[in-house]
């Protein structure tokens, strides 16, 4: 159900701000009072259910994509079988870039630019971007994260941008994502590329990962979800123990079950031909 709503410019958002991620970038410090920020695009907002999306311009409230972006957390909930959760993601969506890197200037300057990002703080789970060209792409990515982190707050970065790239590129249908696919064949084709997990979970900074990191964190995700129940099970297990703090790193995990896991994550890329198809 959708409502539209007109909202004043409210000075109400004085909060610590805590980790953030996203689209590579990841907050470092620890917490720091923020002042209101009155460049914040709150002119009208749109409520769908637990997904919040504030603008300073008004949003076509019919729009195919404000619909994916709601029904992706029942999906996200049910593929992952993460529990429900009626945490509310914020969305804040400048018209411009121009506005929103002002924004970003101001309000984050030391942070570099990138087109979205989400912001996880002790009470708030918000998502920053424009609308523009990749506005699907990116608020797909932003949001993603903003669901995982509602059911999963210290959920580890490679899971996180891998499922975030999963589901940024068709909603999370297939989970096939063309860019990172390429990435990863150049990068074997060109040099001594191997995917390596245990290397990914050590990063625990966005700002730690490359371009490849990101495209091996999605093949994983991918492997994972599309392959067989058994994996995807073991990542539902995975995700269900890092809720409760529990459980090994991922990568002992799936040795344990799948002792040749490198190389069938390796062979699930070769095999799956450039469409996303076997
Ligand atoms: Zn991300």
């Amino acid at each position: 159900m959708i409502r539209l709503k007109l909202y004043k410019l409210l000075g109400r958002l004085s909060y610590l701000f805590c980790l953030s991620c996203c689209a590579g970038i990841f907050a470092t410090a620890g917490c720091r009072p923020l002042t209101p920020p009155m460049e914040l695009p709150v002119a009208s907002s749109l409520v769908l259910d637990e997904l919040v999306i504030y603008s300073d311009f008004q949003l076509p409230e019919n729009h195919r994509l404000l619909q994916d972006l709601e029904d992706m957390r029942a999906q996200l909930t049910t593929t992952l079988a993460l529990p429900a959760s009626n945490e509310p993601v914020e969305v804040y969506l400048f018209k411009t870039p121009r506005r929103y890197h002002r924004f970003l200037s101001r309000r984050y300057p030391k942070y570099p630019e990138r087109r979205a990002f989400f912001v996880q703080t002790d009470t708030r789970l918000c998502v920053y971007t424009y609308w523009g060209d990749h506005i699907a792409e990116d608020l797909c990515h932003e949001v993603c994260h903003g669901y995982l982190h509602a059911a999963v707050p210290r959920i580890p970065l490679w899971i996180d941008e891998g499922l975030a790239e999963f589901y940024e590129c068709d909603r999370g249908q297939t989970g096939w994502n063309p860019s990172q696919y390429d990435l990863l064949i150049a990068a074997r084709d060109k040099t001594d590329w191997q995917p390596n997990l245990k290397r990914l979970e050590k990063r625990t900074r966005t700002e730690e990962l490359t371009e490849l990191d990101y495209a091996e964190s999605w093949l994983w995700a991918h492997f994972l979800l599309r392959t067989t129940d058994s994996r995807t099970a073991l990542l539902q297990e995975y995700l269900a123990d890092c809720r409760s703090g529990t459980g090994d790193i991922f990568s002992e995990k799936i040795r344990q079950a799948e002792p040749s896991y490198v190389e069938n994550v390796l062979l699930h890329l070769e095999q799956t031909g450039p469409n996303g198809i076997k």
